[in-house]
């Protein structure tokens, strides 16, 4: 079965074609058959397509919305120079997995779309104002350009937290908040903290009820998660994906009086205030030069440059933070895995976040830390370490292209 894996951001479409099926998911012989992104949608967009065996090809072209962008990619798809195996018509494709960052209470695992479940996910935009209506603009052009014919999946950035016990998704405000408007911690990289998992048993020779572990998912949005007997029991992000870790531009932990205070004194709107949280603050905010945590080392150990430094110390200890709780709030761990852009390839970042905890039973080795970069699944921990530590190259299309099989199929969760 070919599975278009689609990811749609407000001015960006990421796509895979994963051939799946049972059996091979069994087996983790999936195959990863063409991949893609269209960026700066709306203009002169950017676009990056490559078949499996191929160099990619960078093109540049006007598309107008997320509906031309993914007609300009079902046309790539099937013509003759895109030499993708086992495609030449749309009729290859057997069904679609979206992408949905927000599912709030009401959609607690992956489901097959149609018109109520649509419905269900516009009315989660108001949680998601960013990001929903951009997911919701892929599920109707593939709807539109692939017919209703062809199975469509939902696969929800929150549902894989669902399993948080009330005493972690809850905030101490008035119950009657959450009974009316549902405010609560719902969490989000659920398919790559899920993925972490799902990596960790096949590493580490267990099952699920013996998968006690932290996750890391460190990129330009950053999250943590516990996963107890298998489950998601707590997680860093909250609400939206603003709450928890320091991040590129978000501000993570906050006092919510910061806000108010914020705007008496500088007179802002409230909406230019949350956009300093969300776009101005974290590794950006602190260094005053850039969210990217390359450009930061480069400064840090080039030019010694104070700030660069002082984000990078806060990045790291707000980590360390949570990794502590988490591992109070468990009565211990097993493993700690680090995925995203900084987790997996930054051993400088994973040695301050891991360095002071040998007390804990994590240690590193240094020699192995060092060699964990550029897509390497590896343990870190040195032999016979109590936790061991894993650095594991998310892929959360293949959870998404996994889910899409077991929704269509109707197969219990065997992975
Ligand atoms: P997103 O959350 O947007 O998907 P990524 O997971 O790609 O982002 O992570 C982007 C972050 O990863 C950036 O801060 C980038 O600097 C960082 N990163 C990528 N490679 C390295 C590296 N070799 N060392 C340190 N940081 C890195």
């Amino acid at each position: 079965m070919n599975v278009f894996v689609l990811n749609c951001g407000s001015s960006s479409l990421k796509f895979q074609i994963i051939s799946s099926d049972p059996d091979l998911i069994e087996r983790d012989e999936e195959r990863m058959l063409a991949k893609g992104q269209i960026e700066r949608i709306g203009s002169e967009a950017i676009i990056t397509l490559q078949a499996e065996g191929n160099p990619p090809v960078k093109q540049a072209e006007p598309l107008r919305d997320h509906r031309a962008a993914l007609a300009y990619v079902l046309k790539w798809i099937t013509s003759a120079e895109s030499r993708i195996p086992a495609i030449t018509s749309l009729a290859d494709i057997h069904a679609v997995g979206h992408r949905v960052v927000h599912g709030e209470e009401r959609f607690n695992q992956s489901i097959l779309i149609d018109n109520d479940v649509i419905a269900g996910i516009e009315d989660c935009i108001d949680l998601a104002p960013l990001h929903n209506p951009a997911n919701l603009k892929g599920i109707y052009a593939a709807r539109e350009l692939l017919g209703s014919a062809i199975p469509q999946v939902a696969v929800f950035d929150t549902s894989f937290h669902s399993t948080m016990p009330d005493t972690s998704y809850l905030y101490a405000i008035p119950y009657q908040l959450y009974r009316r408007f549902k405010i609560r911690k719902y969490g989000f990289h659920g398919t790559s903290h899920r993925y972490m998992a799902h990596r960790y048993r096949k590493l580490a020779d267990k099952t699920r009820e013996e998968t006690n572990i932290i996750t890391l998912h460190l990129g330009n949005g950053c999250s943590a998660c516990a996963i107890k007997d298998g489950w998601s029991v707590d997680t860093s992000m909250g609400l939206t994906p603003l709450e928890g870790l320091m991040m590129g531009t978000r501000c993570g932990d906050i006092d919510p009086t910061v806000i108010e205070y914020l705007m008496h004194k500088e007179g802002g709107s409230l909406d230019e205030v949350l956009s300093v949280l969300n776009k101005r603050s974290g590794l950006l905010g602190i260094s005053g030069l850039t969210n990217d945590m390359r450009d930061l080392i480069v400064e840090m150990d080039e030019h010694q440059d104070r700030r660069a430094i002082l984000a990078i110390d806060m990045f790291c200890n707000r980590v360390k933070k949570y990794v502590g709780a988490y591992l109070a709030e468990m009565n211990g761990a097993d493993a700690v895995c680090f995925a995203g852009g900084i987790g997996e390839n930054s051993p400088e970042i994973r040695r301050r976040i891991l360095t002071g905890l040998d007390w804990l039973g994590i240690e590193v080795d240094e020699a192995l830390n060092q060699s964990a970069y550029g897509g390497k699944e590896m343990r870190i921990s040195p032999d016979g370490s109590r936790v061991l530590v894993y650095v594991v190259p998310t892929n959360e299309e293949l959870i998404l292209a996994r889910d899409t099989v077991r929704v269509v199929l109707d197969v219990p969760r065997i992975w």
